[in-house]
């Protein structure tokens, strides 16, 4: 598999340079080799890169919005052409399944399509004044330069949910990669160098880790920063964004309830709260982390469940693999240590529980798909979002009882509802507290929808129109031109 170019890994102001800071290595997680070192931009080129970013914004905003919407599809269709090396790329920073990497390739592609087709779409309003000779616009405006910082889990789908409506609204942007993963975005920003014609500053790319991410929160120069990550990392960006009252917007972590009802359709039920489980070795935001079933199916739930998590290949990703291994040493050691905790605590581990058997699973950040029982909702494992192949389960009684456990988080992401009775999914989804909910379905949302969290799941929210929306101002403009 060909490896972008890391000697120069800043894009700024259309060129590639070399960064001065520390350089990090990026490692496969399958064996804990290093693929590559990378060094990380300082904050003096963090500056750079957002002084061309600045240097550009008015000329790109002042582009006719068709123009910056043809952009957009051209990287779309760039993405669409480089599909299978992107994804081979993903799923070896990542290690989620092939598969899995070419569909985020897919959703990366229908984000930047998606909000290119807003570009003749962007509408402002006209008011009457309130004296005569007098009209008021009401201009939707792009607010300057985006820093788009991403996590590692979705590495190119989450650098192209924000670079899309950035871009169409007329900012510029200047993203930072997860330091773990930062190879996708790297090789996705060498294809659009070479085969667009993109003037200078309008995309710019800087890598590093924590310190990087904070230079471009810190920097006066940053308009709004777009931020995708851990619930602290997030709080601290917000903390810090304060220095200038600089925008934020949030997408943070999770700890996705499911709740199955006594009438659900447990065949859909359990295959989806599978998939939403282990989707990407259970490292999604939207993942169910903590499943809630009603007693009088908790038995043969359970039992289909943990057959079912039996059933689930571990194995290397670009072999076929249901799993592949956790994404680094740092993921791992964090989802070994919540299993062991839940342990001490009482849970009863019934399938699972660690590193899966044989040699060729003694190097890499392999799991076993783990299931735990006897666990009550004031556990660890059933407050702290985990972020791995675990599933703890609990019985419930009722349905007020089990919205009454599954509101009690300080997370407001996404939550899983299973009943086939109409009148107790109205209800229940109007009780909970969460941004997104699937009924009778496993995650994914829509690039046209909207992704948001409450609490502290997050500020702001991403796609559709109302996520668009947030990386635009509004400009009122008084037009006096008097009665004759
Ligand atoms: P982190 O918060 O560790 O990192 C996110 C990004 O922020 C990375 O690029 C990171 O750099 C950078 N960063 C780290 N420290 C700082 C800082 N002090 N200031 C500014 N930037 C900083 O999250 P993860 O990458 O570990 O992602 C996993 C988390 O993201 C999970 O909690 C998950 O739920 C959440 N997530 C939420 C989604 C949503 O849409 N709500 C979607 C995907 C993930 P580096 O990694 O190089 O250190």
């Amino acid at each position: 598999m060909k490896l972008p170019l890391t000697e120069t890994p800043l894009y700024i102001d259309g060129t590639w340079r070399a960064a001065s800071g520390q350089p990090i290595d990026v490692y496969d997680p399958r064996n804990e080799n290093v693929l590559v070192s990378m060094p990380s931009a300082t904050a003096a080129e963090v500056h750079e890169a957002l002084a061309a970013a600045r240097r550009a914004q008015r000329a790109w905003s002042r582009r006719p919005a068709a123009e910056r919407g043809k952009f957009l599809r051209a990287a779309a269709d760039l993405i669409h052409r480089h599909r299978d090396h992107l994804a081979h790329l993903i799923s070896l920073e990542v290690g989620k399944p092939l598969e899995q990497a070419l569909g985020e390739a897919d959703f990366a592609e229908a984000f930047l399509r998606y909000n290119a087709e807003w570009d003749l779409r962007l509408e402002g309003e006209i008011l009457p004044g309130d004296t005569p000779g007098e009209t008021i616009h009401l201009l939707r405006v792009p607010l300057g330069v985006v820093g788009a910082i991403c996590p590692w889990n979705f590495p190119l789908a989450v650098l192209c949910r924000k670079l899309g409506p950035s871009l169409v609204t007329g900012n510029t942007v200047v993203a930072k990669p997860s330091e773990i993963s930062p190879l996708s975005t790297l090789a996705f920003f060498q294809l659009l160098d070479e085969e667009l014609d993109l003037p200078p500053g309008v995309i710019n790319l800087v890598t590093g880790a924590g310190p990087t991410g904070q230079a471009l929160v810190d920097d006066p120069l940053t308009s709004l920063v777009s931020f995708t990550g851990h619930r602290d990392t997030g709080k601290s960006v917000m903390a810090r964004a304060a220095a200038h009252l600089t925008r934020v917007s949030l997408e943070l972590g999770g700890k996705a309830p499911a709740i199955v009802w006594k009438d659900a359709d447990l065949d859909l039920t359990v295959q989806a709260i599978l998939a939403a489980r282990h989707t990407n070795c259970g490292q999604v935001c939207t993942s169910a982390e903590r499943v809630l079933v009603h007693r009088d199916v908790l038995k043969p739930f359970t039992e289909r469940y943990v057959a079912a998590a039996r059933g689930l290949r571990v194995g290397d990703p670009f072999e076929g693999a249901d799993l592949g291994p956790m994404v680094s040493a740092k993921q791992y050691e964090k989802t070994t240590a919540a299993v062991a905790l839940a342990r001490q605590e009482g849970a009863t581990v019934l399938t699972g529980g660690g590193r899966p058997e044989g040699g060729q699973y003694q190097a890499g950040y392999w799991f076993t798909p783990t299931v735990l029982g006897d666990v009550t909702p004031a556990m660890s494992v059933m407050i702290e979002e985990t972020f791995g192949p675990v599933t703890p389960i609990l019985g419930i009684e009722s349905i007020e009882e089990a919205v009454s456990i599954a509101n009690a988080s300080r997370y407001g992401l996404s939550a899983y509802l299973f009943s086939r009775d109409y009148g107790t999914v109205m209800r229940t989804v109007n009780d909970l507290d969460f941004g997104e909910i699937y009924v009778n379905r496993t995650l994914g949302e829509s690039i046209h929808a909207h992704h948001t969290g409450y609490k502290e799941s997050g500020i702001g929210g991403e796609d559709g129109k109302w996520g668009l929306l947030r990386y635009t101002q509004l400009k009122t403009a008084y037009h006096h031109y008097g009665t004759d």
